[in-house]
């Protein structure tokens, strides 16, 4: 299996409640290294600019409004099949859909403060990695 990174965020809903380091705990349980890390609290239009691939979705303005309403600590995580690995420790969208065990099933509130985002494809990763770091900012 290959060695892959991702991107990660524990999203404002979750720092507020004081969960960053028991989310990033279930993440080095699975096996996901921590590679990059920092807290920032995110402009509207940065969330907007992260999020552009939702910008014709109903839940734009209420994601993006969330999403700069408070800190969140942004991340790359690596690990074997770190991508896959990452939604399936995260769970699904809604928490109610969410299988035990998961992050989402744990702590997330609804299915728009729902705690964490992960990357869904090696494209994806790459993108938003770059994004939010400078390649000097990852110590693999
Ligand atoms: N979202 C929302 N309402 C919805 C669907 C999604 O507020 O009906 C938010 C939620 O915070 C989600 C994010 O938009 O995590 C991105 O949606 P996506 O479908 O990409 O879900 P994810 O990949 O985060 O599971």
């Amino acid at each position: 299996m290959a060695i892959e990174r991702t991107f990660s965020m524990i999203k404002p809903d979750a720092t507020a409640r004081n969960l960053t380091g028991a989310i990033t705990q279930m993440l080095e349980e699975a096996g996901l290294r921590v590679v990059a890390s920092k807290r920032v609290w995110m402009s509207k239009r940065q969330a907007e600019a992260f999020y552009a691939v939702h910008k014709d979705r109903p839940f734009f303005q209420e994601l993006t409004e969330f999403m700069s309403s408070g800190p969140t600590v942004v991340q790359v995580l690596e690990g074997e099949n770190a991508i896959a690995r990452n939604r399936e420790i995260m769970g699904a969208t809604n928490p109610a859909e969410a299988a035990e065990g998961t992050i989402r099933k744990k702590f997330a509130k609804s299915i728009g403060e729902n705690s964490v985002h992960g990357s869904d494809a090696p494209e994806t990763a790459a993108e938003e990695i770059a994004f939010w770091f400078a390649g000097c900012e990852i110590v693999g």
